[in-house]
């Protein structure tokens, strides 16, 4: 059996880490065909569009993508290709599983949550408009269908994952209308998993009890902001960004990427971790149904942060991003 999907080196460290991604999930000896398309301020060099149609129409006919991170204008300049991607292809659950690592120095031990977000709406509609000079309007869009889809994917994925509790994360407090919508639909949807347990947090309050001690969390169910501040907040528990990975999933097609951006300040110096997109490889290889080789990247990585010699600048050590790859792609070859 072999697979085709579309490979999206991006920018930044995108490119580092992809190839290393490829080196340690082709060491599986599952078979790929990697249709290597271009997004970015690369494809805008080279195509003169950060997301060329044939990159989303490969996405399509696939249906599944490894992806690098690729870079947004602060402030100015062209919309998200990530915003754009998730909502084009309707990737509306975006799922980063942080999980305490061995060998990994960290404050926290035994984290093992699930970050489950919105991908497709809340501030990231890009609805934008200057009223007046000196007053601009970002629109917040919450509505009840994709609230409802995405807490139906929370709880089934407790369902389906031996989860125990899903707590939803919200500031109805304030916004009483939209994320007071958000946990209506939470609670309806509560009601038909009842052997999972439900509870809801303001999102501040959420923030604080992660940090003093984020073992108590099980599934965090969150609207697209706050889950991609908490997920950042969530990858410093287990080592950082360089160990963070990520999944974006769909109807119709799913794209597996870290939860980290391009780094410009390490990008092209062989010093990027590229841990988190072989651990995001890895939940693409249980989407596609490998769950055994997916098993095997992740012990191979455990067993070489575990040994401790083979380790990127971020953990500590003095290795580049492809001797990690090497590493943990002997380890698996060898398994
Ligand atoms: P970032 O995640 O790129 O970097 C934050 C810090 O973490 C930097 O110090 C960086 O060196 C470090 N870091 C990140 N990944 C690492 C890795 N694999 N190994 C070692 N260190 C790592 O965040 P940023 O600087 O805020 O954003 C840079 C660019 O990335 C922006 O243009 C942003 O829009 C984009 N971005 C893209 C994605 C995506 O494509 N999915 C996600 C987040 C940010």
């Amino acid at each position: 059996m072999s697979y085709t999907v579309t490979l999206v080196p991006g920018d930044g460290i995108g490119p580092e880490v992809t190839s290393a991604a490829v080196r340690v999930l082709e060491a599986t000896g599952v078979v790929f065909e990697w249709d290597t398309e271009p997004a970015g301020i690369v494809a805008l060099g080279t195509h003169g569009v950060p997301l060329p149609e044939a990159t989303l129409a490969s996405i399509r006919r696939h249906r599944v993508a490894l992806k690098g991170p690729t870079e947004t204008p602060i402030g100015t300049g062209h919309r998200s290709i990530n915003v754009e991607l998730r909502k084009t292809l309707d990737l509306y659950a975006n799922v980063r599983p942080v999980r305490t690592l061995p060998g990994v120095k960290s404050r926290y031990s035994d984290v093992d949550l699930v970050v489950v977000r919105e991908n497709t709406e809340d501030l990231y509609s890009g609805l934008e408009h200057e009223v007046v000079p000196g007053v601009v309007e970002s629109i917040k869009i919450i509505t009840a269908k994709a609230s409802t889809r995405i807490a139906e994917y929370a709880f089934g994925y407790a369902r389906t994952h031996g989860r125990k509790r899903v707590s939803a994360v919200h500031k109805a407090n304030i916004m009483k209308l939209s994320d007071g919508l958000f946990l209506d639909c939470c609670r309806e949807v509560a009601k038909r998993f009842p052997e999972v347990r439900y509870d809801e947090i303001i999102v501040d309050n959420c923030c604080m009890q992660l940090v003093l001690d984020p073992s108590r969390f099980d599934i965090l169910l969150l609207e697209n902001l706050y889950g991609d501040i908490v997920s950042d907040l969530c990858a410093g528990f287990i080592g950082g960004l360089g160990l963070a990975p990520g999944a974006n999933i769909g109807e119709r097609g799913a794209i597996f990427e870290a939860v980290h951006g391009s780094a410009p300040d390490i990008a092209g110096k062989n010093l990027a971790n590229p841990m988190a997109l072989i651990l995001s490889g890895a939940l693409m290889l249980d989407h596609l149904g490998e769950h055994a080789a997916a098993n095997r990247v992740r012990e191979a990585l455990n067993a070489v942060l575990l040994e401790g010699r083979v380790l990127t600048r971020d953990l500590g050590g003095t290795a580049g991003t492809t001797e990690i790859a090497e590493a943990i792609a002997k380890q698996v070859q060898s398994t």
